[in-house]
């Protein structure tokens, strides 16, 4: 499998979540081999931003992630969709310290990154693949991961309000599979948005980009895309956080009510434990000679209760 970047520089420009201004963000092919890399434009110059559990510093509003003094907010949607369609290799310039929250889901950056088109390159696709069994928990919320060929999520919510109650979805996320989930919005409660007004917070969060639920339903005059809009957002948000590590990752997620300070904590674990769960991968052409770690089949796999549990 080849590694690809997108065909054609693009640009869309909408409003920020956290200012309420325009910001603009471009998109431009990279070569093989360089990763998904933000590019930041401060008074000191422009300051990259790669892939790294460790550059995402806040994940209250939006995840925010690179330094105090450059830094990028509301990144997870992009990365979604970069993840979802397969794309290995891209340069996102950003101007205006965060991306434009377009309507609250993915689908926004599926058509800018379609309409680039996706260009595949002289390279096989390099992967992260988890070898071990793992656990990560804090309270009702968990993450489990066991090694698979693939990247497969079986996600499961459970919020105490008549119209979201238990929701799950399990599915491959593949190139095809992303578009059940692309549309999902993202959501909030009526009492959480006014509380966040009130500090001069999300001051471009509108009905336009949230889903926002008050004690018996929603609000939004346009209702739900689909019953299980949320559980299908919050799988979305869990690719776009699986994103910020060098390569694309590989396993088998169970998740339970997570959120995205507790995804990119797991996500942590593994990276800072490198040799001892994740090894690199190559994805071989058909026809072309696997390397032996390519080859190497998820079957045998320790189970999950073999799995470290790493926090309860
Ligand atoms: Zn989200």
């Amino acid at each position: 499998m080849q590694q690809q970047t997108i065909r054609h520089p693009v640009q869309c420009s909408g409003v920020g979540l956290h200012s309420g201004k325009m910001v603009t963000l471009s998109l431009r092919p990279a070569e093989a081999d360089s990763g998904i890399n933000f590019y930041v434009f401060t008074p000191a110059g422009l300051q990259r931003i790669a892939m790294e559990p460790s550059r995402v510093i806040a994940t209250g509003l939006a995840t925010t992630i690179g330094s105090s003094q450059a830094s990028v907010s509301t990144v997870e949607h992009l990365l979604a969709a970069v993840r979802g369609l397969g794309i290995d290799n891209l340069r996102i310039d950003v101007h205006g310290g965060e991306l434009p929250i377009m309507d609250g889901s993915a689908a926004p950056f599926v058509m800018l990154l379609k309409s680039a088109g996706l260009r595949r390159l002289n390279a096989d696709r390099r992967v992260l693949r988890l070898k071990k069994a793992v656990s990560y928990g804090q309270g009702d919320k968990s993450i489990s991961a066991e090694p698979y060929n693939g990247f497969f999520v079986d996600y499961t919510i459970d919020f105490a309000h008549p119209l979201i109650g238990v929701q799950r979805l399990a599915m491959e996320v593949t190139p095809q599979a992303f578009s059940q989930i692309a549309k999902a919005r993202t959501f909030g409660f009526l009492h959480e948005v006014e509380a966040l007004y009130a500090r001069g917070l999300a001051l471009g969060g509108s009905l336009d980009n949230s889903v926002v639920l008050d004690e018996h339903g929603v609000v939004n005059e346009g209702g739900l895309r689909c019953p299980d809009e949320f559980v299908r957002h919050k799988l979305l948000d869990f690719v776009g956080d699986m994103a910020m590590i060098d390569l694309p990752l590989q396993g088998r997620f169970t998740v339970r009510c997570s959120g995205h300070a507790l995804n990119n904590q797991f996500l942590r674990v593994l990276n800072d434990n490198r040799d001892l769960y994740l090894e690199e991968a190559v994805l071989s052409r058909p026809g072309a000679k696997a390397p032996a770690a390519a080859q190497a089949p998820a079957a045998g796999a320790p189970g999950l209760g073999e799995g470290r549990a790493l926090a309860v």
